[in-house]
């Protein structure tokens, strides 16, 4: 069994900062029947706090100020903080990587419970699993398991928390080998409404709450506090990366990437990446559109299947090369990276294709990234299927198990007076494409879509609520777009 503990960021340092900190928070407001917060407690008086207060998209947390975050180092702490937010009839947010598009882990006079310091890890490297904390991001776990010879199933952001990504579901490169990243988890422990500890797994008294968390865990059910998670041996593979200009044939170029990962073939995972006309792709040094992922085989192979993608058009970037798996999963962020400044402003929304967009559908898409006037409209495809559709939707909270792809628009902003009108535009761009496609992935949340619940899970909205009922019966994981009783 290999150990390895990582992360442990700076604990002396900062339980000096806990304690003065909690001790000034507590004396404020516990009455003695509460426990004492612990952990690394932020309040608005701190110099942290406007950070503290934040998600990655400043639009959507600026107007964002909570009572208090507490950093929680470990399950101790979060249930501590769980049972103290109740005394004090306070709202819960919980967060890891902070990356939920809407805001929604954190809030307004809330208790935000952050578990990105929780970051420990343990991998058996012969029984396949590794034992991880929540607040573990992509990255570093991606490096670490890397070390060992070994990768996660996840996703393509350097930055989102493990938790985050595997509670709403988790879509990725290994995606189409492997399934979503909740396929691939064995068990977790979570601290319920009451802070206390459950441990479950797909067939124990809790399989109903397993069952949902795959998908529909979200911030939803209580926090969790450690998962166990199926790991893979991480081998090379073939990266590509095709990159067009807008004078090319763009709507064709649509149609054949569609065409081509609609295939059996599992070894294939792409994006395809589609900027607005008018990107500045010289000054972000950034192809406008390109079709980029990963190839399970050689590169002699994946150029030979390409054919039909490299053959439209004028192709203006043409990388297919043999990589390791470290190396690929960094080109795959650096490439996508989206946001161009460090308080990001933008709006993000989406919906999954069941089957391939038609020829009227596509040019919608092409004819408003070609009329609009922002530079930073995006359109997005991720290629689903493969194992990810080897499950009923029925079999976990994760309901589109038969889509294709999943499209996502979005914007940026670099001036508040553009807001309304870019909010506008991607809005408008899915309202027109809503013929062709269904529903939204709860990891793109949209605070638009007036019934979310449907939209995020379908069939399984309703077993969801039962869950709901029986682990949090008083609704106390609630957010603008939370599973209500
Ligand atoms: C730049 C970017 C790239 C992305 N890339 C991908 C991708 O490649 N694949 C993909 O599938 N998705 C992707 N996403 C979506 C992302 O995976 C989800 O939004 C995910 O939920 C974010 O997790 P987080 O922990 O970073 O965010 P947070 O905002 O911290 O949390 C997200 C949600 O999960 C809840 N939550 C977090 N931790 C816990 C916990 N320990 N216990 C209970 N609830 C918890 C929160 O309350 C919130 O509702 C991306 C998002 C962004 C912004």
């Amino acid at each position: 069994m290999v150990k390895c503990m990582f992360f442990l960021f700076c604990l002396a340092m900062h339980s000096i900062v806990f304690a003065a900190n909690s001790q000034a928070f507590s004396q404020n407001a516990a009455d003695g029947s509460c426990p004492e917060p612990t952990g690394r407690v932020v309040v608005p008086a701190d110099a942290s706090y406007n950070k503290a207060r934040l998600v990655s998209n400043y639009h959507s947390s600026k107007n964002s100020y909570p009572k208090a975050i507490v950093y929680c180092q470990n399950a101790q702490d979060v249930q501590n903080a769980i049972k103290w937010a109740r005394c004090r009839n306070m709202p819960i947010r919980v967060r890891s990587g902070g990356h939920n598009h809407e805001g929604f882990s954190t809030g307004t006079d809330a208790l935000v419970i952050d578990v990105s310091e929780m970051k420990a890890l343990q991998v058996d490297k012969d029984k396949g699993i590794a034992s991880v904390q929540p607040g573990i991001t992509g990255g570093e776990l991606y490096r670490a398991l890397f070390k060992e010879g070994l990768s996660q199933v996840g996703g393509t952001c350097e930055e989102v928390g493990l938790s985050g990504l595997v509670l709403t579901g988790g879509m990725g490169p290994l995606g189409r080998i492997r399934g979503l990243a909740c396929d691939n988890l064995i068990s977790f422990d979570i601290a319920n409404a009451d802070g206390q500890i459950l441990h479950v797994t797909s067939d124990n008294e809790y399989k109903d709450l397993f069952w949902a968390a795959c998908g529909g865990g979200g911030g939803n059910f209580g926090v969790v506090t450690s998962l166990v998670i199926k790991v893979y041996p991480a081998k090379p593979v073939t990266w590509f990366n095709i990159g067009w200009d807008w004078n090319q044939p763009i709507e064709k170029v649509i149609a054949a990437w569609q065409e081509f990962f609609l295939k059996e073939d599992r070894r294939w995972f792409s994006h395809l990446d589609i900027w607005a006309k008018s990107f500045p792709s010289e000054k972000f040094k950034k192809q406008p559109v390109k079709a980029l992922g990963m190839f399970y085989g050689t590169p002699e192979e994946a150029k030979k299947e390409l054919a039909p993608l490299l053959n439209i058009g004028r192709v203006s970037d043409q990388t297919i090369e043999l990589v390791d798996w470290e190396k690929a999963i960094k080109l795959f962020e650096d490439s996508t990276k989206t946001f161009i400044t460090e308080k990001p402003e933008y709006k993000s929304t989406g919906s999954f294709a069941m089957k391939p967009f038609p020829h009227e559908a596509i040019k919608i898409i092409v004819d408003t990234l070609q009329g609009s006037t922002s530079p930073l409209l995006n359109v997005l495809f991720l290629c689903l299927g493969g194992a990810i559709q080897d499950r009923a939707p029925t079999d976990t909270a994760y309901y589109y198990r038969q889509a294709e792809f999943l499209a996502v628009y979005s914007s940026q902003w670099l001036q508040e007076k553009d807001e309304a009108q870019l909010i506008g535009e991607v809005n408008a761009l899915r309202d027109r494409l809503l013929p062709y496609t269904k529903g939204d992935y709860v990891g793109n949340p949209d605070r638009n879509i007036k019934d979310y619940l449907r939209a995020y899970y379908g069939e399984n909205v309703e077993r969801l609520k039962l869950v709901k009922r029986k682990y949090d019966p008083q609704n106390i994981f609630r957010f603008e777009q939370s599973i209500p009783l």
